[in-house]
């Protein structure tokens, strides 16, 4: 497969995102999108989508680095976190719909926030 422009690259992984609500991480994208893009070009594009607050990143088990969409309305409010529910078997990790606020606190000035929660879906649960 030839090389594929940057805006295509932003399109194709913005779609990604665009037809799930589960959170995708690093070590996937970089996979899936292996024959489109360099890993290079899916952190740079990941990191841009941060930035202007389309997603929201968070460390999941084992240390890797999932992205996730932020809630588009209230994508540029830093008082609310969205959590995500990580299942220990299969993996999945899904967006709660949920919003929790982040608590004021005096004297400190939060700047990112991640709130993950850990355990096993209900697929996983039905099985034991
Ligand atoms: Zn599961």
């Amino acid at each position: 497969m030839g090389k594929v422009s940057e805006t295509k690259s932003l399109k194709a992984v913005l779609e990604r995102f665009e037809e799930t609500n589960e959170a995708l991480s690093v070590v996937n994208l970089i996979e899936e999108f292996k024959d489109q893009m360099n890993r290079t070009t899916v952190y740079r594009i990941l990191a841009r989508l941060e930035e202007n607050g389309y997603l929201q990143s968070f460390s999941g088990t084992g240390g890797l680095k999932w992205y996730a969409k932020t809630n588009e309305s209230k994508a540029k409010d830093n008082n609310t976190v969205y959590p995500h529910f990580q299942c220990e078997d299969c993996g999945k990790t899904e967006r709660l719909p949920i919003d929790v606020p982040v608590p004021e606190i005096a004297e400190h000035q939060v700047k990112t926030v991640s709130f993950l929660l850990v355990g096993s879906c209900g697929q996983c649960d039905e099985g034991i």
